[in-house]
């Protein structure tokens, strides 16, 4: 299979087509053409050897009737051969017409014994053939060279030999009885210029010449084609335009009817180059060739721009789709074309491809806006999951760890001193007299002034000690690291003072009690230092409040 674009393919069928078709129309016309101008050119011929040959007989008999009418006159039938009234017949005769060569009257024995302008006078003319035909009845006969007249008459002025076609008729007396020969010679010339007026009479085809050719095919006129032979006369005659083949003549021959006794056999062959009777069929031919290549070429540019016009938006379309394929950008489908299939097919692919893309863009979007949510919530769990985790271990209104968280401290900082040994302190912080404050100023103010005590305390500790709101308006803070017995105690009158020494919002002057504990050897767990913590705490407000125990 040749792979070619659509429009190489249309153009090389089209182009292929018409000249096919034109050069089959070419020779087939120009068959029939070459078949048709033989039949006709051979008609013409024939028609014009035709009347030729009518007009040669015509002439013919008339002079054989001429010559054997004068023997049946009175003048020679008295029988006497040198009557001088004979004599001036032959010379009006001869006079009358120019054809006349000669013409004179032989005795039985073959002596001439008068003859027109006394040509041939005594001389014998026993041997020739028209005497001794003559005796026996009218004759004509073929051409020949007269020896003897020759040398009496002037010559043919374009020197060809002098011949002579001959009329013979007996010279009978009343009762029958034969007494001598009236013969008359014509020139050739007479009957050439016969067959010539017959073809010219016709009008002359280009190239066209006439022949006469006796019974056996030889050529008696025109001269320069003497002693040739025109083969298969028969065919010639039967088939008009007969060609003959090694001569590339177009021919044909018509038979001359001649008296019945005369001597005489001749065909009128008229004849035509092949070559140029054929001329105009092949002039036809050619013409009709130049046009089929003009025609091919013509119908290939036609369907080149058809194509054109049809393979462009297929090409487009195979563009297209391909940069759709590859999801480049760029992809443009034709919308509008004369081929309604082409337009429909851009259309519902256009049409595809958009709603592909749109819904790919569709998708993107969606996955996009999906992305975001998953991030929005993501972040939202992780925000949650941070204030779930503070929630869990710190107290909403302070912000310090709550009391789950103080236990789980606790409980560590207990194994930790059940293993090592190392002791640490606890400080249990009360507000003195808050249920003052609430009744005073209202549970807000309250809950204010517990956020300031959160602070104040965190403010007076180190980073590694730990502050948790134990419950109600009571902080616990764990000292993970006791240097020394006292340090806890030092720590809680710093917190204490600083309390008793800040101004509170609203309220003025807050102050708190502090119970230490620290841990010693004996403890078996956390419950131990939180009770003597607790009972230092108790101690302290036993004091009179705002004191250390
Ligand atoms: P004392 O000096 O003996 O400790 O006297 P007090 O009034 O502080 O002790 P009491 O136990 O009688 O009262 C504690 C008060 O603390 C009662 C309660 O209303 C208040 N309180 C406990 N938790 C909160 C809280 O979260 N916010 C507020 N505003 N008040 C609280
Ligand atoms: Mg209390
Ligand atoms: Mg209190």
């Amino acid at each position: 299979m040749i792979r070619a674009s659509l429009r190489s393919h249309l153009t090389l069928w089209f182009a292929g087509l018409s000249l096919f078709t034109l050069l089959s129309v070419g020779f087939y016309v120009g068959h029939i053409a070459t078949e048709q101008m033989k039949l006709a050119s051979g008609n013409a011929l024939l028609n014009t050897a035709r009347s030729a040959a009518v007009l040669l007989a015509s002439q013919f008999s008339e002079r054989q009737l001429e010559v054997s009418q004068l023997t049946r006159s009175p003048l020679f039938r008295r029988g006497n051969l040198d009557d001088p009234d004979i004599l001036t017949t032959m010379d009006l005769r001869t006079q009358s017409r120019a054809e006349y060569a000669w013409m004179g009257v032989a005795d039985v024995n073959g002596q001439v014994r008068q003859a027109a302008k006394g040509l041939l006078v005594n001389q014998s003319v026993k041997a020739r053939p028209w005497f001794q035909a003559g005796l026996q009845g009218n004759y004509s006969g073929d051409p020949h060279e007269a020896v003897l007249l020759a040398k009496l008459l002037p010559g043919a002025s374009n020197g060809e030999p002098l011949r002579f076609i001959d009329f013979a008729a007996p010279i009978r007396t009343a009762d029958g009885q034969v007494v001598g020969v009236l013969g008359a010679h014509a020139h050739w010339s007479w009957v050439t210029q016969i067959v010539e007026s017959a073809v010219m009479e016709k009008g002359l085809a280009p190239g066209v010449e006439a022949l006469i050719v006796d019974a056996g095919g030889k050529v008696l006129y025109p001269e320069q084609l003497a002693g040739q032979t025109v083969a298969n006369l028969t065919a010639a005659q039967t088939r008009p335009g007969w060609s003959l083949g090694e001569d590339d003549y177009l021919t044909s021959a018509v038979a001359v009817p001649t008296p019945p006794n005369s001597g005489l056999a001749w065909y009128i062959v008229v004849r035509q180059p092949l070559d140029i009777a054929l001329e105009p069929a092949r002039i036809l031919f050619y013409n009709l060739l130049v046009l089929g290549v003009i025609a091919a070429v013509g119908f290939g540019l036609v369907a080149y721009y058809l194509a054109l016009s049809m393979s462009r938006p297929i090409e487009q379309l195979a563009r297209s789709a391909k940069l759709v394929q590859d999801q480049q950008p760029g992809a443009q489908f034709p919308q509008e074309h004369a081929v309604l299939e082409i337009a429909q097919l851009g259309r519902s692919i256009s049409g595809m491809t958009e709603s592909l893309l749109g819904k790919e863009r569709e998708l993107q979007e969606a996955n996009a806006s999906l992305e975001a949510t998953v991030a929005l919530r993501t972040a939202a769990l992780t925000q949650a999951n941070a204030e779930l985790l503070q929630l869990a271990t710190h107290d909403a209104l302070t912000g310090v760890y709550n009391r789950r968280r103080l236990d789980e401290k606790l409980a560590e900082c207990s194994q930790l001193f059940q293993r090592t040994g190392r002791p640490f302190g606890m400080l249990l912080i009360d507000a003195d007299h808050f249920k003052r404050v609430n009744d005073s100023y209202g549970h807000a103010v309250g809950d204010e002034v517990l956020q300031r005590l959160a602070a104040l305390i965190q403010g007076n500790i180190r980073s590694t000690d730990f502050l948790a709101r134990y419950g109600g308006e009571e902080f616990a803070v764990l000292l993970p690291e006791v240097e020394a017995a006292q340090s806890p105690a030092v720590i809680a009158e710093k917190i204490r003072a600083a309390v008793a020494g800040a101004i509170f919002a609203t309220v003025g002057q807050v102050t708190v009690s502090i119970g230490v504990g620290v841990t010693e050897p004996g403890d078996g767990d956390s419950m131990a230092l939180i009770r003597r913590a607790d009972q230092q705490l108790y101690q302290a407000k036993s004091l009179g409040r705002n004191k250390v125990a």
